[in-house]
């Protein structure tokens, strides 16, 4: 497939833009100035897969909480402010390594200004995000008034020539966010942050998200994303892991295939998946691996699975790339799976 090339941007040294690897992000749930809430989040995060970690800075604490939460973590964090100037000049000083941001919002020109020199200093890029939602009350309602929205924004900085910027475009409806981030990818030079906002609880929004972000990426827009989830944000990881793999765009993610199971079914399967499922988020490699009901179909249906199990009565029969190799009895099914997922490594 090939990516809209953009103009990168370093984010403490994790690059987003060009045509490099999509990049995973999240966002925590804790007070920012409970830094080791923040940090546990942040920690579980990074072991789930989130390369960047966006906090809220609603006051001088969370900027100046920035400071410690970065001594503690590995990944490159994003302070997210709203309207205060001065909460982004502290964060830039705690060591924050990108602001979201809107320019426009801020009244005061000349803390702008401190603003862009601080970020041009310290090579600090910075989000541009637009929300459906909140646009300025002079635009209608329409994607198009989102593209206008961010031209605004972007004035300002571009006059100050400040350029290590990257966009959002979200709203809450999918298809929305499908023609506005369509539309800002033939308007913009900059990455594109993709997500689909308020996007409802894990279900609702593995379904918005992969029909917004999966149209978008398969068309080769989009630099970075962020599922966004009312759950644990570890989820968010998960189903970003999974969708970048379903569009071929992460080599290092499993891929599970199994059978949704029919009356050809004579062993206790589905415990299996589930377990094999919770496994393979620790997996950080390029396998397929199938779980299927039953030997009739079963190897043939998944030949293209590196590993695989094909239910008999009360067993299974493991397979490589659709060949036989022995039966297993089903209480070691799943041992059997992990010994081989470990030893498994592509040719
Ligand atoms: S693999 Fe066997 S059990 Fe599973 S759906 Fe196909 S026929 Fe049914």
């Amino acid at each position: 497939m090939k990516r809209t090339e953009t103009r990168p941007i370093s984010v403490g040294g994790v690059r987003i833009g060009g045509q490099d690897n999509v990049v995973i992000q999240s966002m925590t749930n804790t007070r920012t100035k409970d830094v080791e809430a923040t940090v546990n989040q942040i920690r579980k995060l990074e072991a789930a897969g989130c390369e960047i970690i966006r906090v809220a800075i609603l006051d001088g604490d969370d900027a100046r909480a920035v400071k410690e939460i970065k001594k503690q973590i590995s990944i490159p964090l994003v302070s997210d402010i709203h309207f205060n100037p001065d909460f982004a000049i502290e964060a830039i000083r705690s060591g924050t390594d990108k602001i979201r941001l809107n320019p426009g919002n801020i009244e005061d020109e000349d803390k702008i200004r401190e603003i862009v020199s601080l970020c041009k200093e310290r090579k600090i890029p910075i989000r541009i995000g637009i929300n459906a939602g909140s646009l300025n009350r002079k635009y209608k309602h329409s994607e198009e008034a989102m593209i206008e929205s961010a031209k605004d924004h972007l004035r300002i900085l571009e006059a100050l020539d400040f350029r290590d910027v990257c966009l959002s475009f979200k709203s809450s409806d999918p298809l929305e966010c499908i023609k506005a981030y369509t539309l800002a990818a033939e308007t913009f030079p900059y990455p594109l942050h993709l997500g689909v906002t308020e996007a409802g609880g894990l279900l609702n929004s593995t379904i918005k998200s992969s029909l917004a972000l999966g149209n978008l990426l398969m068309q080769g827009i989009g630099d970075t994303i962020r599922i966004s989830i009312s759950d644990d944000p570890v989820e968010e990881v998960k189903v970003a892991k999974k969708l970048l793999r379903a569009c071929n765009l992460r080599k290092d993610v499993p891929n599970l295939i199994s059978c949704p199971t029919c009356g050809r079914l004579q062993y206790d399967m589905l415990p299996i998946v589930k377990e094999m499922e919770e496994y393979l988020e620790t997996v950080r490699k390029d396998v397929t691996v199938a779980i299927m009901g039953c030997p009739v179909n079963g190897p043939q249906e998944a030949s293209r699975a590196d590993i695989g199990v094909a239910g008999g009565k009360d067993s299974a029969i493991l397979f490589k790339k659709g060949q036989i190799v022995r039966a297993i009895p089903q209480e070691n099914i799943v041992k059997v799976l992990k010994e081989e997922i470990e030893k498994f490594e592509r040719s």
